[in-house]
């Protein structure tokens, strides 16, 4: 296992990243000052553009495309991703950190990735409904329900286009308490009454 800091990433990415802004995440990967921690299967990165006050993400070294290309061969790969993303947060050992490791229904990135997000979304990086609601509403697909899903069934569920669009476009809640907001910036202060606490 590397850390932060480390000069090389043991297994540099298959395909080679293009500019586009798309492929960011495969740029990320190879940076030394992205990354936190790297094994011979996967690497965590910080989130450039970061929606709470911890905020990484795991990708793996093999060119996975989306959840769609996902079968139970992955299973190993998910388990140890998802391992090291809850071994690092222990080891962050903040006091009642509450944190999710899910990925979204329909990423906007290229290269399967995991995101490790603290619940205080107190960032300012966090600016609109679509940001809200892609980490609180069912957009927002827990780790562990991908990896039950491929045990029970082989497969992932995956949304269509219409479900992830109503789902980015749904009221504005709360996601402590469930109370909903009539716009972002009572939102966000509703929330901050949640971070102190
Ligand atoms: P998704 O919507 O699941 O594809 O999320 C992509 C995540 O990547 C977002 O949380 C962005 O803030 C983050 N991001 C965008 N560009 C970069 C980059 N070059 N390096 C690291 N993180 C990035
Ligand atoms: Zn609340």
């Amino acid at each position: 296992m590397k850390r932060a800091g480390c000069a090389s990433v043991a297994t540099l990415p298959a395909k080679r990243p293009t500019g586009h802004w798309s492929q960011g995440l495969l740029q990320s990967m190879s940076d030394p000052s992205m990354i936190v921690m790297s094994d011979d299967r996967m690497v965590m990165i910080r989130d450039k553009y970061p929606k709470a006050r911890h905020h990484y993400l795991v990708l793996p070294h093999t060119d996975i495309s989306s959840l769609k290309a996902l079968s139970v061969s992955h299973l190993p790969l998910l388990k140890h991703m998802l391992q090291v993303a809850t071994d690092f947060v222990t080891e962050l050992a903040v006091h009642k950190l509450a944190v999710r490791y899910g990925l979204h229904a329909q990423p906007s990135m290229a290269r399967l990735h995991m995101h490790v997000v603290s619940q205080d979304f107190d960032s300012g990086c966090l600016k609109h409904k679509k940001h809200w609601n892609s980490f609180t509403t069912e957009f927002f697909i827990d780790a562990q329900s991908i990896i039950s899903s491929l045990e029970e069934k082989g497969s992932v569920e995956v949304f269509d286009k219409a479900t992830c669009d109503s789902l980015l476009k749904m009221p504005l809640r709360c996601h402590v308490c469930g109370e909903e907001q009539s716009n972002f910036p009572k939102l966000k202060a509703h929330t901050k009454q949640h971070n102190t606490k």
